[in-house]
């Protein structure tokens, strides 16, 4: 069994993190260069990480499978980062920003770790800022503001609808520099496969040459994998399209536990599925619920209808009608499932009757289009490409889609999981957001993780191994790590069956879909276990892979993620069966309260489920690590 300890400092919440850095051990600036340390990843998680270790003097070396670390998925945000600065005067603070997060999360996430974010919030500005990122302004030249879901203040800092890309920016400037003085040693297209564990600690992994197939053993003191969310199982998503479990599923492979598994976020603002062609989803930020008012029509008969000719009486509201108290801004779970309530009832629009509207008409009249357009534009330019509509005309048309996973790897305080060395940031470890993420928290907590976290908290442990004393490559280890890389990539190749690696995964994608999708019970969770295992045997003696592995072979890339997916998707459902109880995403249609809201069984449930991986064919074991709330209380979530 895991050994899981949280490492959560003693003391009052609030001097936690300052009490623990001052009792962390430090590696001597002498010392620092002969340590070396790999980084997947070069998101806002991993590039913020690199560059800051960099810069405190250890040897980083940095893999991407991307042909730039500027590529990251990170670079697809839109609407915002939060930070606790109240420059809005409206009564923010860094605890409201933490209890926020915390009841955001229906109060499943760890407390010590979401004080210690909501803490480090306001340096991220101060450091995003001074790297030149330009965040909108007011017009006496304060960084502006604007709200997002679950907080009733304005607390997010935005760049207009493409606040992930200024913010990477930034950070891939940082990290440059540090490619440029050499601290940083870059490897692109370069996709990690296994990582390697001597001794019981993480000290080297496998990496995959894209371009030419060549495969490649990297030692290093400690691993650091920042690589992303793994919403991409579901196959339709709003992920870029080659965001990927494969990283974190062969560390846990390799012995790490993989926390939450199911809690995955669907986001209520997406534009809706067309067809069965295609390949991605389209987020239409939760920015926009500043100040777009989202309704469907009261009566069904009226969801064909020209919604410009829906008089105003024959409008549902429904958030404002069910959550008065955050209205359009209510969180992401709930306006989620108020979606699909509503569509459900067959008040749903479009041809589908799966879509809801969100209209701007009120905010135009109020401010004008070009104020709509000068906060908003761009969004309102992708969704006039991909549907033909102008949304400053006709409302848009919307629908939950998968977003986000609060699920990663185990981490304790310190960002490290149970494989000593092995340090997971960003979206990939299960940290900081619990059972739902509020928006504009993610960027927050990547790049809190890489600037102002990890650069303390690795000292810890290189602290406690020897310098320059990490394990050659020619070691047993490496050498099986690569054998299992190798026996992956022939496999692939050589089964060649009759179907593409895309016909898997559109399958897989809908099993998960109608069994651990917006709402879950036990019958269809029952289903979708039957029903995965059956597909990924069929994928094994079925799946086509063409051409060979030793040039750039898309197929083969998809190919082993989806492997990974088939696989991680059996650990997603079985989370979402073990965890009897509805909290925040994770909606069990057996629990719900008089109001058909979300019920929490704290007495049973109050814990983070971390998996542990037993071997292939072997039930997957059960660790749990309590969630103890010193501060808070644990009340019910209200938004009303
Ligand atoms: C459309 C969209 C809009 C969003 N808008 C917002 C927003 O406004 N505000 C907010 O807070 N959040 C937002 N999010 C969420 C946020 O963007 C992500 O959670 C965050 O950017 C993840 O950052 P990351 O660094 O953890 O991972 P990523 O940015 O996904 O980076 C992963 C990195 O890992 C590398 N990698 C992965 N696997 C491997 C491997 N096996 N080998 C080598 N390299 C690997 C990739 O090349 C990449 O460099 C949005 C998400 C989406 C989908």
């Amino acid at each position: 069994m895991a050994k899981l300890e949280s490492k959560i400092p003693a003391g009052p919440l609030e001097q936690k993190w300052t009490k623990h850095k001052a009792e962390s051990r430090l590696v001597n600036p002498a010392n620092k260069r002969k340590y070396e340390i790999i980084v997947v990843g070069a998101g806002l998680a991993g590039s913020s990480a690199a560059a800051t270790l960099a810069e405190l003097g250890y040897r980083v070396k940095c893999f991407v499978f991307h042909d730039s670390p500027r590529r990251a998925h990170s670079i697809a945000a839109q609407g915002g980062i939060n930070a606790a600065k109240n420059y809005q005067n409206d009564g923010d603070s860094v605890y409201r920003l933490f209890y926020d997060t915390i009841k955001g999360g229906d109060f499943r996430s760890r407390e010590a770790n979401v004080h210690r974010l909501a803490e480090v919030s306001v340096n991220i500005i101060d450091q995003c800022v001074a790297q030149g990122v330009p965040f909108a302004r007011e017009y006496g030249g304060l960084l502006a503001n604007r709200s997002f879901g679950g907080a009733q203040v304005s607390r997010t800092f935005y760049a207009r609808g493409q606040t992930g890309q200024q913010l990477l920016l930034g950070a891939y400037s940082a990290l440059s520099r540090m490619i440029g003085l050499g601290g940083v040693q870059m490897f692109t297209h370069s996709e990690m496969l296994d990582l390697v564990v001597v001794n019981g600690h993480a000290k080297g992994i496998i990496v995959r040459d894209l371009l030419t197939g060549e495969i490649s053993r990297h030692a290093a003191d400690a691993v650091v994998l920042g690589t992303g969310g793994y919403g991409n199982v579901f196959d339709l998503s709003t992920y870029a399209r080659n965001s990927n479990a494969t990283a974190i599923w062969r560390a846990y492979k390799r012995g790490a536990c993989f926390a939450n598994p199911c809690f995955t976020q669907i986001h209520p603002t997406c534009i809706p599925v067309t067809g069965d062609y295609q390949s991605k989803l389209t987020l239409m930020s939760e920015s926009l619920r500043n100040d777009g008012r989202i309704w469907v029509p009261k009566s069904r008969e009226d969801g064909r209808k020209n919604p410009n000719e829906i008089p105003e009486d024959a409008r549902d509201y429904y958030l404002e009608r069910m959550y008065p108290a955050f209205g359009n801004l209510a969180p992401r779970d709930i306006s989620s499932r108020a979606a699909k309530k509503v569509c459900d009832e067959g008040r749903g629009v479009g041809e589908s009757g799966l879509g809801v509207y969100l209209d701007f008409s009120d905010a135009i009249k109020r401010l004008g289009e070009n104020t709509v357009r000068e906060r908003y534009g761009n969004l309102f330019d992708i969704y006039h490409e991909i549907t033909d509509e102008n949304a400053y005309q006709v409302p848009m048309r919307i629908f939950p889609a998968v977003h986000y996973t609060m699920g990663g790897l185990w981490v304790d305080y310190n960002l490290m999981s149970n494989v000593p060395g092995l340090y997971v940031l960003g979206e990939a470890n299960f940290s900081d957001h619990g059972a739902n993420r509020l928006g504009a928290s993610a960027l927050m907590q990547g790049l809190a993780d890489g600037y102002f976290v990890l650069p303390y908290t690795i000292g810890d442990y290189l602290a406690t191994q020897k310098p320059a004393a990490r394990p050659k490559t020619d070691a047993a280890e490496f050498q099986q790590a690569e054998n299992n890389v190798r026996g992956i990539v022939t496999r692939l190749l050589g089964t060649k069956g009759k179907q593409p690696v895309s016909h898997f995964h559109k399958r897989l994608g809908k099993i998960l879909w109608n069994g651990c999708g917006m709402a879950r019970n036990a019958a269809a969770l029952k289903k979708a276990l039957a029903e995965i295992p059956a597909l990924r045997e069929e994928f094994w003696q079925n799946v086509n892979v063409p051409g060979d592995g030793g040039t750039l072979n898309q197929s083969l890339e998809r190919a082993g993620r989806v492997g990974d997916f088939l696989e991680l998707a059996e650990l997603l459902c079985l989370d979402a069966l073990e965890r009897d109880e509805s909290c925040g995403c994770h909606f069990r249609e057996e629990h719900v309260d008089a109001e058909g809201e979300c019920l929490r069984n704290d007495e049973q449930f109050a814990h983070a489920a971390a998996w542990e991986y037993q071997g292939e064919g072997r039930a997957p074991l059960l660790n749990k690590e309590p969630l103890v709330y010193e501060t808070v209380h644990m009340a019910k979530r209200n938004y009303k």
